[in-house]
């Protein structure tokens, strides 16, 4: 039988409730059901996964998935299932009895695709099992393991091959990674022996992730500060070590916010169990060494922060690359500190064999690189995996939107580098910060840097600017490390220069212009986007059924879905089914208790809903897919922006000639809380308006002191501390007062 493209795009929309394939999908998987064998090189998040599951579905026989991860296999299969594909795993985790069992059913043609970590290729039950059964397709999930060149080689997936090549018949071959170097391309396809293959790689752009570098003086407050102001969204803090991560576990916990963490020298259980957590929403915060991510396949990361470096772009795209799978706006921040150069750096000479260690070393200077870049971040990391960007500024990075201060630091660097020469260049970063902090300790005392003139020379700077200032020297070879365990700071020729030869040492620093990225980080709070109150009851429906359940709520629906569906209010089977995410199963498991709740909230709060196509077809502007070129797409309706200003103003309008919020909703065909939203702004904007008749006074002091406990940068937390009688709208509006009192 002849497959089409049309044969996958039904099953698309059917199965997982999209509309469109996004770039790449569709020709992998034109060229997979042709029956040929393929590479898919795609950025995590892309949706590698719907490349082999479509195919797979199509085919007559069963598909096999080799991937390395057996903690991502559960949630894999359980997503599968419940979108009415039937999809199981075999690994290590089964019991005996649950592993016959299904290497029986599968016997039995009871599955469609089997997901196996390579090394069951050597368990001669289950060659037995894939000699038996008709298998159509082999697909080799993150493919790179293959590679030496690979971060993750795994001898095991050497062995692929040859058992593909001792079948009865021969099934389509497919691989997918996120790796894109030609030495790891040209392994895979070796080693694997695909046979004229159809390679493709996608853009490695990912449009929802907002890229920033920041160097804070203090990054534990950076990050305390950042939490703080996203308790209601999930995120991941990676540090490069495991008491970094103890230290900013147990700070965080302090503060009662929910937190896990996960690095190598916990238990299996323990890990497992803070993974869960995490992963079932009951805590919002991961910290974590490199160790954590490669199982999980939490589509609702809104955030990944790096509290250090990491040592290679590679490592640091795939990290990031975890917030956003869902296509919503997240924040990628990676926190520099020039002393992680060295830390990385001392990683490197002690782990790295001869022949990798100048290319780990060169990989290190690129990420520094991209750390010190004042071009837009975005394009560096393209340009990095080998691709030609078609901007130069993407408007979207830390970079973009910051301005670049040139200071001259000649004075700071002299007293560095003429401290070190008076400590005859025997010492390392600790005690030479600590002679110029001037501290005050027995070390210090009795080896007498006390009398050395530059003792306490910077003693108004913090210990942590010092030693930035220090690095920062060593990464421009003005100092030099010398030793690997214990490294002493030596001077070099440069330093000669600027203490004997008047040159000058000039340091950039980024300033961000605030006001443009406030508009574009994730974190603002657009009220018009969609109804928070009722995304916000939807995330209670769905954590309840996670827990009745026991699958992870993104499974159920991805925040992405909800977030349109309180935007759109659909009521209806016919109405459901257009949201992104949902298709014929999720509306037969979900659809009745969803559309229950939308009705419900829709005839309390009065809402008039706009005529439902057009609100769908504006749902693609707000929502950015990666790569379907959605978020440059010209909706007709998106005009309602530039005109947002006068939207306000004809509510003021009706509102002044004395007709109530409810009225003018009715009037104008909006929602209630926009309408609200409006005169909130246009009390905001100083415009002369009395709302007291719609606000509860009596709330005002109970509002103040849960903004003063909770702070103003989010209104969910302000309105779980408070009694719920008092609504969004009366917040919103002590919020303006609130603001407006700390002006004075
Ligand atoms: P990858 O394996 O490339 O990291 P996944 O296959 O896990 O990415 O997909 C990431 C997310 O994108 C998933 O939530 C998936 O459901 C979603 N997705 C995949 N394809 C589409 C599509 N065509 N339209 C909308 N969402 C999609």
């Amino acid at each position: 039988m002849n497959l089409t493209i049309d044969d996958a795009k039904i099953l698309l929309k059917k199965h997982f409730g999209y509309d469109d394939f996004r770039s790449g999908q569709k020709e992998i998987i034109s060229h997979i059901i042709s029956g040929q064998d393929t590479l898919g090189i795609m950025p995590t998040g892309a949706g590698k996964s719907i490349c082999y599951q479509i195919p797979a579905m199509l085919f007559d026989g069963v598909t096999i998935v080799i991937s390395p991860l057996i903690s991502l296999m559960k949630d894999q299969v359980d997503n599968l299932n419940q979108i009415g594909i039937p999809a199981t795993f075999i690994n290590s985790s089964l019991s005996s009895s649950q592993y016959f069992k299904i290497i029986n059913n599968a016997y039995n043609g009871m599955y469609k695709i089997i997901y196996v970590a390579p090394e069951r290729l050597n368990s001669d039950r289950f060659l037995d099992l894939l000699n038996k059964i008709d298998i159509s397709m082999f697909a080799i999930d993150e493919a790179h393991c293959i590679s030496r060149w690979g971060h993750d080689f795994r001898p095991s997936y050497m062995e692929i091959a040859d058992v593909i090549l001792n079948l009865p018949k021969r099934p389509v071959v497919t691989a997918f990674t996120a790796t894109a170097t030609i030495d790891v391309k040209n392994d895979i396809i070796n080693l694997l022996h695909l046979s004229n293959p159809f390679v493709l790689t996608t853009g490695f752009d990912r449009k929802n992730l907002y890229f920033s570098v920041k160097s804070p003086e203090n990054r534990k407050k950076f990050i305390v500060d950042y939490i703080q102001n996203h308790l209601d969204v999930s995120g991941i803090v990676y540090c490069l070590t495991r008491k970094s991560v103890d230290m900013l576990y147990d700070t965080l916990e302090k503060l009662s916010i929910s937190v896990s963490k996960y690095h190598g020298g916990m238990t299996d259980k323990e890990r497992s169990l803070s993974q869960e957590d995490f992963v079932y929403d009951r805590t919002s915060v991961m910290i974590a060494t490199n160790a954590f991510g490669m199982g999980i396949d939490k589509s609702n990361i809104r955030y990944v922060i790096h509290y250090n470096m990491p040592r290679d772009l590679e490592s640091y795209y795939q990290e990031a690359g975890r917030a956003g799978r869902d296509g919503d706006f997240s924040d990628c921040i990676l926190l520099f500190s020039r002393a992680d150069i060295v830390t990385n750096k001392l990683l490197i000479e002690q782990g790295s064999s001869e022949r990798t260690h100048s290319n780990e070393i060169s990989k290190l200077n690129d990420m520094v690189d991209y750390c010190n870049t004042d071009k837009c971040l975005r394009k560096y990391i393209l340009e990095y995996f080998g691709e030609i960007p078609s901007f130069s500024e993407c408007h979207n990075c830390s970079n973009c939107d910051s301005e670049i201060e040139v200071t001259d630091i000649t004075t700071d660097s002299q007293k560095i580098l003429s401290c070190i020469k008076r400590m005859h260049e025997r010492f390392g970063l600790a005690l030479v910060s600590d002679v110029l902090k001037g501290s005050n300790t027995s070390k210090i005392r009795s080896m007498g840097f006390n009398d050395l003139s530059t003792y306490g020379i910077m003693k108004d700077y913090s210990k942590d600017t010092i030693k930035d200032l220090i690095s920062f020297l060593i990464s421009e070879n003005y100092i030099a490390t010398v030793g690997e365990q214990y490294p002493v700071l030596k001077l070099t020729r440069l330093a000669d220069d600027v203490l004997f030869n008047h040159k000058s040492v000039f340091i950039k620093r980024k300033i961000e212009k605030l006001s443009d990225k406030k508009s574009k980080s994730m974190t603002d709070i657009n009220y018009e986007d969609f109804d928070v109150d009722l995304f916000s009851i939807l995330k209670d429906v769905r954590m309840d059924l996670s827990k009745s359940l026991g699958i992870p709520p993104f499974i159920i629906f991805a925040d992405v879905s909800l977030k349109q569906m309180a935007k759109l209010y659909p009521t209806n089977s016919e109405e459901f089914l257009c949201i992104d995410g949902v298709g014929d199963y999720k509306l037969r498991q979900y659809g009745d208790v969803f559309l229950n709740v939308i009705s419900r909230y829709v005839s309390e709060h009065n809402i008039k809903k706009d005529d439902f196509l057009n609100l769908q077809n504006k749902k693609g502007t707000e929502i950015s897919y990666l790569g379907t070129g959605k978020l440059e797409h010209d909706s007709p309706e998106v005009d309602e922006k530039p005109h947002k200003e006068d939207t306000k103003i004809v509510t003021y309008n009706l509102f002044m000639e004395g007709k109530s919020p409810l009225e003018i909703s009715n009037i104008r065909g909006l929602t209630l809380n926009t309408i609200q939203n409006h005169l909130i702004a246009c009390f905001e904007n100083g415009l002369p308006i009395d709302l007291s008749n719609y606000i509860n006074l009596d709330a005002k002091d109970l509002v103040f002191d849960a903004i003063r406990k909770c702070g103003m940068e989010k209104l969910k937390p302000i309105k779980e501390a408070l009694p719920s009688d008092i609504s969004y709208f009366d917040i919103k509006y002590f919020l303006v007062c609130f603001k407006k009192s700390q002006e004075f």
